[in-house]
């Protein structure tokens, strides 16, 4: 066991359940929300992350975008139903087999590929057809194409369809955006031709967080959100109409406290240019913890004895922030995302100084950052 940490990244547990009834409290009663837990669970830690919605939020499908998400899952005791969402490179999907994993399905190679995989071994793969209608990632367009996929299944006896899915591409736009009205039209067409076709459909999903905030119409059976437990919406205006919560506290520690004069510099290629008498505190977090550079390099906030400061730089491991006129003293905390006396740093402040998504920037928060779970 390995606690030596530099920084922690921590979540608080009840605030996720709270978030994640509060999301399903706003969406129909007929509709359930499938988890998905990518890029490490958005930054916030797989397994735990994924105990969470199994156990304390009884999810009835948790989704991954890879076999390597999934199949980390199964070796961690997750036993619920997992569904794969994004593209599986064809050497993996012997994976789907072993691990007992749900698929997307949307052209006829993988199908035979899963189908004899399958009949290998006596199982049967649970697919869910992913159906272009927008996005041009992963999909197939309803109509001929979706017949002829259609008519191969019918003879593969090894595969069950019981989902079918799409994703909006313009999702975060805004309420009753064209094109993602366009797409659910799309999506409707194609999932009832899957059903006359003789295939009932357990699941039926389209929304994302976003997605949940506008297009009502467009729930089907599951919504898949991720953004939403953890506190977003992800509309790219910031809206959030359903009183969510962020579960986050994002920090490092001081580990030097120094005075520098107008002339000297700070960091490397003599980054900063000291102008007025100042106190400069050291921290230990640094770009390669995963932090977004332009959030310490380019001066973003931070908090420290309750007062909101900025960064002045940042190195691989650790980074410089102004504490002129700020009581401080080593060891003590720092805080990059969270509340400290009076003020706060919001995961929204931090997307819009960096003008990036908190997608992006918490998911890149890297191991050597602790997870601590509250
Ligand atoms: C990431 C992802 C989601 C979840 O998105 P949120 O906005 O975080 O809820 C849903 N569907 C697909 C296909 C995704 O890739």
């Amino acid at each position: 066991m390995n606690n030596f940490y530099n920084s922690y990244f921590k979540v608080d547990t009840e605030t996720v359940v709270r978030n994640f009834y509060k999301v399903k409290d706003y969406i129909s009663p007929d509709t359930d929300i499938i988890p998905v837990i990518k890029g490490n669970c958005y930054g916030y830690g797989l397994v735990p992350m994924a105990k969470i919605f199994a156990e304390r939020c009884h999810a009835p499908l948790l989704a991954n975008a890879a076999m390597y998400e999934a199949v980390e899952l199964r070796q961690n005791g997750i036993n619920c139903d997992i569904l794969i969402i994004g593209g599986i490179p064809q050497h993996l999907l012997h994976g789907a087999v072993e691990y007992d994993l749900q698929v997307p399905l949307f052209e006829e190679v993988t199908a035979k590929k899963l189908n004899d995989l399958a009949a290998g071994t006596g199982k049967t793969i649970k697919v869910h057809i992913k159906l272009e209608t927008g996005m041009n990632r992963l999909g197939v367009r309803p109509g001929a194409d979706l017949s002829a996929l259609l008519d191969q299944v019918k003879k593969l006896k090894n595969i069950k369809v019981v989902g079918a899915y799409t994703h909006f591409a313009t999702s975060t736009a805004d309420y009753y955006d064209p094109f993602a009205l366009e797409q659910f039209e799309k999506f409707k067409e194609g999932a009832a031709q899957i059903e006359a076709a003789g295939f009932p459909l357990t699941y039926k999903h389209c929304c994302n967080s976003a997605a949940i905030a506008w297009f009502r119409e467009a729930y089907g059976t599951h919504v898949r959100s991720c953004s939403s437990i953890l506190g977003h919406m992800a509309m790219e205006d910031g809206r959030e109409p359903i009183g969510l919560e962020e579960p986050v506290e994002i920090g490092a520690y001081i580990t030097n406290i120094h005075s520098v004069s107008p002339g000297e510099t700070i960091g490397y290629s003599r980054a900063y240019k000291v102008q007025r008498p100042m106190k400069v505190a050291t921290l230990s977090i640094g770009f390669a913890d995963g932090f977004y550079p332009k959030w310490m390099r380019g001066g973003g906030p931070v908090l420290v004895s309750g007062v909101k400061t900025r960064f002045l730089g940042c190195c691989m491991d650790q980074s410089f922030v102004d504490v002129t006129d700020i009581p401080c003293r080593l060891g003590q905390k720092a805080i990059l995302i969270g509340r400290d006396g009076g003020e706060r740093i919001t995961t929204w402040d931090m997307e819009q100084f960096c003008e990036n998504t908190f997608e992006y920037l918490y998911g890149t928060v890297g191991p050597r950052v602790e997870r601590i779970y509250i």
